[in-house]
């Protein structure tokens, strides 16, 4: 258990090097969880609470890493035009998120109260001495890409240390490199939202998978359901959507945009998404009629960006029982617009 969920590093060498093998999943272990020392709003000493603390009283100095980390934030805040926001910190504390504290609706007030507390543009980098400064009154929360980001320096830890091909997945947020020991392309399973099954499939020789699912932190009031994904343009939790997978090269894109999607809801975040090269995405919503696909408690959806036939690395399947229920949308955009990656 790292990070609030669990941690599973695969990796392959020459049998001949099974000790060193050990040896890597060891340094991927320790080096993630040195990041969730940093960047956990749970561990009292962390440096993302430090940094908290220290919003109104000028820039604070933090390591290039965690510079790293920010930098990439508000290059997705950007991107996503607000929908991605690390300084949701103060509604998901509202909205009881922190330790699913809360069974009824905050106060309206409260809410837009608390909003006035929240954006990207209250945070300020400052690239030369690696330092960040808070306006006042604002937090951040890191959840929504820490993990990402944690898993691409860890993967770039293995290559560094000589390991020929790996996996590794941190509660759903998923990287690969390398040959899978079959020769195949490594294989991540999209889940069903509300069952413990697969809807289909994303084959892919290197990068990473992402999902943000409305089934991870939620809690219900009169029959609806409020999850973690807040909307920092309302503060509320965002309704709509059931669950956004993203495949892109790095983990910390696919993490952070997969979170943007999910709060942009199915047109504006899939064409988003088609603005970045290496890039598709998938989402899974609510369905209405007889060619959705059916679970126990409801009826889905699924959209679905193209993967272009040209790129054959990359494949999004469904199982036979699912597939009627898939459409597949272009937004319309030419890529690329951007790359989507502002570091490896
Ligand atoms: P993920 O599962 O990667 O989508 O991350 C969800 C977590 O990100 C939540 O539990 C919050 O800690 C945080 N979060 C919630 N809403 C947002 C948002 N609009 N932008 C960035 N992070 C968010
Ligand atoms: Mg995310």
């Amino acid at each position: 258990m790292v990070m609030g969920t669990t941690l599973e590093v695969t990796v392959y060498r020459p049998e001949v090097q099974t000790l060193q093998a050990l040896a890597d999943l060891e340094a991927a272990h320790a080096l993630i969880d040195a990041f969730d020392r940093s960047m956990s709003l749970y561990k009292p000493d962390s440096d993302i609470v430090a940094l908290n603390a220290r919003a109104g009283t000028g820039p604070v100095s933090v390591s290039d890493s965690f510079y790293d980390l920010l930098a990439a934030s508000n290059y997705y805040a950007k991107l996503s035009d607000g929908a991605f926001d690390i300084t949701v910190q103060p509604l998901v504390e509202l909205w009881g998120f922190y330790r699913n504290t809360r069974q009824t609706l905050p106060p309206k007030d409260d809410v837009d109260t608390v909003l006035k507390r929240v954006s990207y543009k209250n945070v300020t980098l400052n690239e030369e001495n690696k330092s960040i400064a808070l306006k006042e009154g604002t937090a951040l929360d890191l959840g929504g890409i820490a993990k990402g980001f944690a898993i691409d320096r860890a993967i770039d830890l293995l290559r560094s240390r000589g390991v020929a091909a790996a996996l590794i997945n941190l509660g759903g947020n998923v990287a690969v490199f390398g040959p899978a020991p079959n020769g195949e392309a490594w294989s991540v399973g999209v889940k069903h939202p509300r069952e413990d099954r697969l809807i289909g499939r994303i084959r892919l020789s290197e990068g990473a998978v992402s999902t943000s699912g409305d089934y991870d932190r939620f809690f219900e009031v009169d029959g609806v359901r409020y999850n973690h994904l807040i909307d920092p343009r309302t503060g509320w939790p965002v309704p709509g959507l059931n669950a956004v997978t993203v495949v892109a090269p790095t983990a910390t894109a696919a993490d952070a945009l997969s979170t943007a999607v999910f709060v942009l809801g199915a047109e504006a975040g899939l064409s988003m998404l088609e603005q970045c090269s290496g890039v598709y995405g998938l989402v899974i919503q609510p369905g209405q009629n007889s060619d959705n696909f059916i679970g126990t408690e409801a009826v889905f959806s699924v959209i679905v960006t193209p993967v272009p036939a040209e790129n054959t690395s990359v494949s999004i399947d469904f199982t036979d029982e699912f597939s009627p229920a898939v459409q597949t949308a272009s937004m319309g955009q030419a890529r690329p617009v951007e790359d989507c990656i502002p570091l490896r």
